[in-house]
Parts: C-alpha cells; structure tokens; sequence
C-alpha cells in the first residue's frame, strides 16, 4: 500500500493499528481471510473497466492479492519509515531473491556480504551466474575494502546485518553511502532485528527484506517473506513480483498479522531472557565466546547501540576447544531446546553451525577468538522462564565437558 502512517505513532502503536482499515475488516478487528481467485464482476463494462485498474487496494484477481494480503503488506509498510509500499512472498527466501530479480539485468554485477543467510548466497552464485550476472562477495566489516570493489558494472550491494549464524556487526550508514556514491542500489536482510529494531530506509537501504516466517509469524507455523521498498524502488519491485506470479496465501498472512499484533512483547520477552542468558554464559568456561551484538561488550555492540533500536534472542556460542562430538552432546542433553531450523517462534531451539562452510573470504572462527576455538551453537531463545532454559543449558554444559 502506498501510503504512509501519521509519523506521532511509536512503533508499539503501529503494531497495533497498522493494516486495520475499515474497508478490510469490516466491523470486527482482524481483516478476515479473504480467499479468492476469481473476482465476479456486474458486467461486462465493470470487467472491462476492472482490467485497467491495477493497483494495491483494488481487487482484480487473486494473483494480485485481496485484502488480507494487502492489511498485512500495509502493516509492514507502516513499521518502515520512508517506505512506498510492501510485497509478500510464499517464503523468506523468495524475498531476497525476488528483491535481486527487481533491480538485476543481464551483464551486471552483485555485491553481496559474506556473512549472508546461504541460500541468498546459493541463489546469487548460482541461480543468478545463469542469467548473466556475476556475484562478488565482500566482508561487510570493511568499509574502504568495499568502496574499493565496487566497478562500473556494479549494480546492486545485499547486506544483511548482523551476519547470518555469525552475527557481525556491519556499519549499514557507511556501507550504503559508499554504494550510493556510485550508484548502486542497497538491499538488506533485516530478519534479524525487524523494522521495529532498525528502521533499514532510514539508514540508506533502497529495500529492507525480512523473513516473516521468523518473529512476524512467531509461531512456528507458517512460512512467509516480504521486501519493503522506498518511493523509488517499490513501483518496479511490484510490478517485476506481480509479473514473476508472486503471491502469498490470505490464511498465512492472516496468521502473520496476528503474529505481527504480539510480536513487540514477544521480542521484548525474548531480548530479555537472551541477555540473561548470554551475560551467564559468557561467565561459563567452556563458552569461548557469545555472538550476540546486543550483549554489552560483545562484538558489534557499538555499533548495534548506535544504529538499533531493539533485536531479537537469536544468538550463537563458540566452544572452547573440544570437537564436534563435544558440541552435539551438548545439545543433544537439552530438554527445553528443541533441535531444529529456524527460529523466531515461542520455544526456543538449538542447532549446530558451520559458518565456515558458507563464507568465502571471512575468518571461522571471527578475529580475536583463538583458532580452536571454532564448534558453533546457534541458540533461539523464546518464551520460557530464563532460569528453566539456563538450568537446560547448564546440563548441556555437563554433558559437553564430559563428553
Ligand atoms: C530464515 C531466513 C530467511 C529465509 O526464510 P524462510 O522463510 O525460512 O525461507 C532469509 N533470511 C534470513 C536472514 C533468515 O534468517
């Protein structure tokens, strides 16, 4: 929807108000799910006038959405300041990838952040080399290095920050203004905090990509993405999303608005149990390090007090020493951890990392932490009581050492 919230709304507020227009809802206060492919017209002149009418808001068919999908894209739209408007994705990933495909052509070439959630990586190597364009990848903790790659047939830089499982800190205002200075439009995957803990337009981004089947959905449940683009990108991001047959389904964008109303207090609950966490693990021996920008004294935390206004429990430990086999003991003891992909729902998860595996250029593990120290935990911290989830994690520990 192009259409932007009155600017005295704090993002709490917005949470709540945002997409609830009368026309949609009706009298009740959630849009209902509007399934519908076929729109059925009075006759022929009313269909006939329907075909020019393409537009956010104005049902035509299905492919383009109905009012659920649009409350939920509005929703979004009002969380980002200085955005046009938002497009929904079957999944996270369709969001970048359909974000590339708007603003790529045959001969140009991609920068992408090393540290990037792989598939977007897969999908730019591989997928994109297909259709003509080279993809390079820079590490985003190097502002001159990149103002230094940057050609004349750059076309476009993806960030994402903080980094995908390794969570470094980038300095987005930086790293954009340096693309801007030659062109380039900027991207940036803000799964991570989401709008409410970095506005991503108002920090030079062109389009802010988020992965709703995370914290949005905050349930476990479904799968959703979505790209919000500024004034000057989201007329070509719609039209190219539209004409890619784009679409997500009025069921799960129901589900995601409804996740969207709590999802505050979710992130608020969860940022405050990962930090108890994190302080207490980062006290722990058998803890090398704790990535975690949010944690004082972590790394990237300057840069995450400055630019951010929020986060989310998505953290990821480094062992000290040991091997692999120490690692899965430890969270194979977990009883509140639930073993699995994803995150961003109510319960929280614990999986084993390899960022070295999906990184070109850089260092696994990150500078300043010792070579052997390297086997990678990535914790999603939700909504149980903290004292339960570090008496769980306490046990994981036991098992680690001995293990
Ligand atoms: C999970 C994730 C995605 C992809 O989302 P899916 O809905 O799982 O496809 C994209 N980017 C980031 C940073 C993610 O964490």
């Amino acid at each position: 929807m192009a259409k932007n919230p009155p600017e005295d709304q704090n993002p709490a507020t917005r949470l709540v108000t945002g997409g609830r227009r009368s026309e949609w809802t009706g009298p009740v206060v959630n849009p209902p799910v509007w399934r519908a492919s076929t729109h059925l017209y009075e006759d022929s002149a009313a269909q006939q006038a329907g075909l020019h009418v393409n537009q956010d808001g104005v049902f035509h068919y299905g492919a383009r959405g109905g009012p659920t999908q649009w409350a939920l894209a509005d929703a979004l739209t009002a969380l980002e300041p200085g955005a046009a408007g938002t497009m929904l994705y079957p999944t996270g990933l369709a969001a970048p990838i359909m974000a590339l495909l708007a603003v790529l052509k045959a001969g140009d070439e991609l920068l992408v952040s090393d540290n990037s959630y792989d598939p977007s990586r897969t999908f730019a190597e591989r997928a994109l080399r297909d259709y003509g364009i080279t993809t390079r990848f820079f590490d985003p903790l190097d502002v001159e290095g990149f103002a230094h790659l940057i050609t004349d047939k750059c076309r476009v830089v993806l960030l994402e920050n903080p980094g995908s499982v390794s969570l470094e800190m980038c300095d987005v205002p930086a790293l954009a203004a340096a693309a801007k200075a030659r062109g380039l439009v900027v991207l940036l995957d803000n799964t991570w905090a989401g709008p409410t803990g970095f506005q991503a337009l108002k920090h030079g981004v062109d389009l802010s990509i988020l992965a709703l089947t995370k914290h949005v959905g905050g349930h476990s449940d479904l799968m959703l993405g979505s790209v919000t683009a500024n004034a000057e990108w989201y007329p070509r991001l719609r039209r190219h999303s539209l004409m890619l047959g784009q679409q997500a389904s009025p069921d799960d964008c129901a589900l995601a608005l409804r996740g969207l109303r709590t999802m505050g207090v979710r992130l608020e609950r969860s940022c405050a149990s990962a930090l108890q966490i994190a302080e207490w693990l980062q006290s722990r021996p058998e803890v090398a390090a704790v990535l975690f920008p949010m944690l004082p004294g972590a790394p990237g935390h300057e840069l995450w007090k400055r630019d951010f206004t929020g986060g989310c429990g998505l953290m990821t430990l480094v062992m000290a020493g040991k091997d692999l086999r120490a690692r899965d003991a430890l969270i194979d003891a977990l009883s509140l951890f639930g073993i699995g992909y994803s995150w961003g729902g109510f319960e929280s998860l614990a999986l084993g990392s390899h960022p070295e595996r999906d990184r070109a250029i850089m260092p696994w593990p990150p500078r300043g932490i010792a070579p052997e120290n390297r086997h990678a935990v990535r914790l999603w911290i939700g909504l149980e009581d903290p004292a339960d989830l570090i008496a769980d994690l306490e046990r994981g520990l036991a098992a680690w050492a001995a293990a």
